[in-house]
């Protein structure tokens, strides 16, 4: 599978039709006053955000989107037709820019948005408008405006299918980069601060998914105390999340609390990002002190009711099965069945952090 996620492309709304300069005919009177209508308005071009999509690949190779002009204004009072706006779906996440001078025209961050890139001409009046009193036979009309052109960057902030969540150091990262086939640029990343993991695990033709790494979901991330904050509300654009456990070296920890202290944060940024689909995954297997605790923690997340996966990213053992078990899960829970975002300030929100607790830096990991 190929990523497109940046695409330049012309954007040319309709003209405006002409205004016409037209008379009425009547047996008597040579100028019968005039009945010149107006000219139809240009196209509007118009990007309309739709959750089915996930790149602009279909974008890249239209290069050019025009809308249709409007029509001349007739004789005999006749308007003319508007021309019809053209609606490009783009999904949702795409960033429109001016190509020019990288101002930002559009965000379409919400499903369904829709947003005119560049307008349509007006339509010029026909003559008809310009009679008075004095000038009952004018013999003006106006051009039809032209329709706004330009050349437009779309960027496309890629939405994580599948959000890796769990402790630091628990193996995340390392899980994406062994499973993925395509390293989607970062770059363009909403998070400058700190870049989270993305990646493409691809199982076969038309059967691939964004793997996005969560990193610094710590205790008091849904306070604001953590970098938290600024991915989960990333995380709430997941359709599916996998919760990553292992044993730490630390001998405090334990699995199983750990499991049930990161389900506490995620239940309390959002009720919603809580009952979202999940499989819990126990990581690095081929450590033997893993392997010995594995009935423990199976034995601990049965009783919370989940089934638990296991898996090595070092030695690849059982990573299929995982990202098949990925794959049914996407299957049954599309992106248009996503329950709509929680609103709420995060630091993307202010980029210049505040008084509340919007760290600018991430905290070590
Ligand atoms: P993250 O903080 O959850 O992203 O964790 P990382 O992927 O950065 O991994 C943390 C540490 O665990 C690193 O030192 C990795 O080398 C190590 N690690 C990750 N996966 C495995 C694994 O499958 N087996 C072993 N033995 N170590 C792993
Ligand atoms: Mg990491």
């Amino acid at each position: 599978m190929q990523f497109v996620d940046e695409v330049e492309i012309d954007v040319i709304a309709g003209n405006g039709g002409h205004g016409c300069i037209a008379f009425r005919r009547e047996k008597y009177r040579p100028l019968g006053g005039p009945a010149g209508g107006d000219g139809g308005a240009g196209g509007d071009v118009i990007f309309h955000a739709h959750d089915r999509l996930s790149t602009l690949l279909d974008l890249g190779w239209r290069r050019k989107v025009k809308a249709e002009s409007g029509e001349n204004g007739r004789g005999k009072d006749q308007y003319g037709k508007a021309g019809r706006d053209e609606i490009v779906q783009v999904p949702v996440g795409t960033q429109v820019y001016d190509a020019e001078t990288g101002e930002l025209i559009a965000d379409l961050d919400e499903h369904d948005k829709k947003v005119v890139i560049a307008k349509g001409g007006r339509g010029g009046r026909g003559n008809i408008r310009f009679a008075t009193p004095y000038d009952k036979a004018p013999q003006r009309a106006e051009d039809g405006e032209p329709g706004e052109k330009k050349l437009v960057r779309l960027e496309l902030k890629l939405l994580a299918d599948v959000g890796v969540v769990g402790f630091p150091n628990v193996g995340k990262s390392t899980l994406i980069a062994s499973v993925s086939r395509a390293r989607p640029k970062i770059a363009d990343y909403p998070f400058t601060t700190l870049v989270p993991n993305l990646g493409v695990a691809t199982l076969g033709p038309d059967r691939s998914f964004v793997l996005a790494d969560i990193p610094g979901i710590i205790e008091g991330a849904a306070e604001g105390a953590g970098l938290g904050l600024r991915f989960l509300r990333h995380v709430e654009r997941n359709r599916v999340l996998l919760h990553v456990i292992t044993v730490d070296p630390d001998p405090e920890r334990d699995p199983v609390e750990d499991f049930d202290k990161l389900q506490e944060e995620l239940a309390k940024f959002s009720p919603t990002l809580a009952e979202r689909p999940m499989l819990v995954a126990v990581s690095k297997t081929d450590l033997p002190e893993v392997q010995e605790a594995l009935p423990t923690i199976r034995e601990g997340l049965e009783a919370r009711g989940h089934e638990v996966l296991a898996f090595s990213a070092a030695t690849g053992d059982g990573l299929d099965a995982l990202l098949l078990a990925l794959e049914r899960l996407l299957k049954a829970n599309p992106r248009e069945n996503l329950p709509p975002p929680v609103t709420r300030p995060t630091a993307e929100d202010r980029p210049h952090g505040d008084a509340k607790g919007f760290p600018e830096e991430p905290p070590p990991e």
